[in-house]
């Protein structure tokens, strides 16, 4: 006898409370997961429908009382099923529980609340406004006159978007209202994050390599489900207009009734990025981030669902958009480390978009200046069809230069800045253009150490050091642990504490000293912590309030300043320490990206790269802007050292609280494994067991161990005996571990 595990409504808490049905013998082969039947409900039995998230051989509880499955039920909401179908799938591949994956495919309903959405109307015009704008001109009304130019450029804006989006305060908004240049239109509506009528027409014509992408690509977008999707990956460079092709085929997709989802990494998904969508799409358009509230999310997906709108763009979670006839997904900037979720289930969107694709029959298309290695060896193989786009439409590749930072030292320059970066930010401060500099890791070398025992001073729960903020704190980093800078040395009693290395705080303070006249703005995780302060920055900057943009890596994603021509990496190679794989990848993605921000204008562009390492290969071939040769060289060492993607691997993190039961533990499945190894599984390779590169956060120890192994399928088999293995043993009742499959 089989059992379904069914819910009954999925917009609901009730999610949480599966109940168990007999599936009747005649009914055997047609329930799956995903289907939608009808069953007989509470004390009176009234039929209502359900949804299939589980079937098994065991059921929930007494037989005696559980109740039979109806039937079959004929007016199912197709995309529902669907998206319990992903979850399942997610929950068989990244390891989760039901509930865990139906959670992130499905939002949970929050209370139903009356929804008014307030817009902002601009109530004056002609001679009026022109005198108005007269007006604010000669009392510096700064915020008024950018208000003002925002609403004619766009039409009418959403209160939000206002607030948020152009920093208008409440005050400042209330004032004009009172003055009559503005009206507050109050609507009765799901709430809608994008509200704009009168834009700029879009005019933009595709020149021919983009025309050419994108007729290639259109031929396949047929809809047809497939053995395997098309998948496509388009390679240009930044600038060349991967958004305008992006648009083109979205266009294609929807004018033949299809839907489409667009993913952007959330720290790309600015004002500027969706007003270009909106602009050629109007109220097609949604757009979901996580600054919008779990009642304005869910209102998205229901505007989606119900085919008030036909693209959604957004970041990972835009991916399970509840659109029927979807019929395009793209990613941007593919090869983001953020589309790999942080928490469980631990899925990969690239992956889930592919299953997806498949399921639905839509098409899938990736791109990226810089594409994943994993991404372009599956293109190298023909799992993924190539496209290049190798021209700027506006613009110029900027000129780079590499500074040797060991010949600095050696020339007694002991400033943050080499005397070519100098010169060339004096240059430009001059000639009234924009500069950014960035590091890429905020903070990375911020930490307080001893000048007499040379001891860092460390968190008191986590293995890294403690980074020094300006106001005198110490803070970690990984758990938020904060202390007051100490006096003395806690290890020696030295009072020659000091703070080394550079930080985001730290740049701004040498270009404030070198450069005092510079208008200087600090965009790091510190400055952005608040609500909307991210955009608040980049507008300011694209606003020309500021000459120089200080920041991580934060600042190189995806913007586009047409008043930037130079771009300063101040340690290039310091993303090079990390001690993963995928160190020089990111180095080589970055140092691209940060190049590509320079130059977009009319205006020819400079790079300058700090180094220690100007031989590396990573910095060697993005100071040329070669993918092809970084790729080559990358590629050949991850097969001789035999990691993903020409090797699978998998690592299995263990973590616990007791650091002796965890050492037992992580023996112990060592051995074990060693043991498959040698039974089964010769060409296995088992590396460590080690310390990961952080061995404690929050108090928890932590050890890894990495299997490599070009054998995937035994792989698999090896990952899923031992968590049957872990489940079978006591020693590992107090360790958490946890499977990350790389392929
Ligand atoms: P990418 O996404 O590859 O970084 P974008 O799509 O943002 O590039 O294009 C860079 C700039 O060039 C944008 O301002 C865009 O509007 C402009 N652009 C791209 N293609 C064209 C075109 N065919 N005609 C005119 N302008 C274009
Ligand atoms: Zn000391
Ligand atoms: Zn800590």
């Amino acid at each position: 006898m089989k059992f379904a595990n069914i819910i009954v409504d999925i917009s609901h808490e009730k999610l949480d409370r599966p109940f168990g049905y007999i599936i009747p013998d005649n009914l055997e082969k047609q329930v799956k997961v995903g289907s939608v039947v009808n069953i007989p409900f509470g004390r009176g039995n009234r039929i209502i429908q359900g949804y299939v998230i589980e079937i098994t051989d065991k059921p929930g509880f007494d037989i005696g009382r559980m109740k039979e499955i109806d039937s079959l039920s004929e007016n199912k909401t197709k995309v529902e099923s669907e998206l319990i179908k992903l979850a399942w799938w997610i929950k068989e591949n990244y390891g989760s529980t039901m509930n865990q994956a139906l959670k992130t495919v499905i939002p949970v309903k929050d209370k139903v609340r009356n929804l008014v959405e307030k817009t902002v109307v601009l109530n004056i015009s002609g001679e009026q406004l022109e005198d108005r704008i007269v007006q604010y001109k000669k009392k510096n009304a700064k915020a008024k006159l950018r208000l003002i130019s925002e609403l004619q450029k766009n039409g009418n804006l959403p209160q939000r978007t206002v607030k948020d989006n152009i920093n208008i305060s409440p005050s400042t908004l209330k004032a004009m209202q009172e003055v009559g240049d503005i009206i507050i239109s109050e609507d009765k509506k799901y709430r809608n994050p994008i509200s704009l009528k009168q834009q700029e027409e879009y005019n933009i014509i595709l020149n021919d390599e983009q025309r050419k992408v994108a007729d290639e690509i259109e031929k396949t977008m047929n809809f047809q489900k497939k053995k395997l999707p098309d998948i496509h990956l388009i390679h240009g460079i930044t600038g060349s207009g991967k958004t305008e092709v992006y648009m083109e085929l979205i266009d294609f997709c929807i004018k033949q009734g299809k839907t489409a989802i667009m993913l952007i990494p959330e720290i790309a998904l600015t004002y500027q990025t969706v007003m270009r969508f909106t602009r050629r799409f109007k109220e097609k358009v949604s757009i979901i981030n996580s600054r919008l509230s779990k009642g304005e999310r869910y209102d998205q997906f229901e505007r989606a669902k119900n085919g008030d709108v036909s693209i959604m763009i957004g970041p990972r979670s835009a991916l399970f958009t509840p659109f029927l006839n979807l019929g395009l997904i793209i990613i941007d900037e593919e090869h983001e480390g953020a589309y790999k979720s942080e928490s469980v289930p631990k899925y990969h969107a690239t992956e889930v978009a592919i299953k997806r694709a498949k399921d639905t029959g839509a098409t899938l298309v990736l791109g990226s200046a810089t594409p994943s290695i994993e991404s372009y060896y599956r293109a190298k193989n023909g799992i993924y069809k190539l496209h290049k786009l190798t021209k700027r439409e506006k613009g110029q590749l900027p000129a780079v230069h590499v500074v040797d930072l060991r010949e600095e030292l050696k020339n007694d320059n002991k400033s943050i800045f080499s005397l070519k970066l100098q010169e060339l930010i004096k240059d430009r401060l001059e000639k009234k253009q924009q500069i950014m500099l960035f590091i890429n890791r905020r903070g990375y070398a911020g930490f307080v150490s001893c000048r007499d025992c040379g001891k860092a001073i460390k968190c008191p729960h986590c293995d890294v050091t403690l980074k020094l903020h300006r106001n005198k704190k110490l803070v970690c980093h990984y758990c938020g642990h904060t202390e007051k800078l100490p006096k003395v040395c806690p290890e020696c009693g030295s009072k020659y504490l000091g703070s080394f290395g550079i930080g985001t705080q730290q740049i701004e303070m040498s270009v404030k000293k070198m450069f005092p006249t510079a208008r200087v703005l600090r965009m790091d995780a510190d400055t952005t912590g608040a609500k909307g302060s991210h955009d608040e920055i980049l507008s300011a900057f694209a606003n020309r309030d500021a000459d120089i943009l200080v920041g991580t890596q934060m600042i190189v994603k995806g913007h586009d300043f047409p008043g930037v021509t130079l771009v300063g990496v101040i340690a290039a190679d310091m993303s090079l320490y990390a001690s993963d794989y995928g160190a020089t990848e990111r180095t080589f993605q970055l140092l691209c990206q940060g190049a590509g921000r320079a130059g977009r204008g009319d205006l020819p562009g400079d790079v300058v790269i700090q180094t220690y390492s100007p031989d590396n290969y990573s910095i060697e071939t993005a100071s040329h802007q070669n993918y092809e040769e970084f790729y080559e060289q990358e590629i050949a060492y991850r097969a001789l050292m035999n990691y993903p993607p020409v090797a699978n691997m998998v690592s299995v993190l263990l973590q616990g609280r007791n650091q002796k039961e965890l050492i037992v533990a992580t023996e112990k499945m060592v051995e074990e494994i060693r043991k498959q190894k040698d039974k089964c599984f010769q060409n296995l390779f088992v590396i460590g067991p080690s310390e990961p590169p952080v061995s404690k956060i929050n108090d928890v120890y932590r050890r890894i161990i990495y299997l490599k192994s070009r054998d995937r399928k035994k792989m698999v088999f090896l990952k899923n005996y031992l968590e049957e293995f872990i489940n079978g043993s006591q020693i590992f009742k107090n360790i958490n571990i946890q499977f990350d499959f790389k392929a």
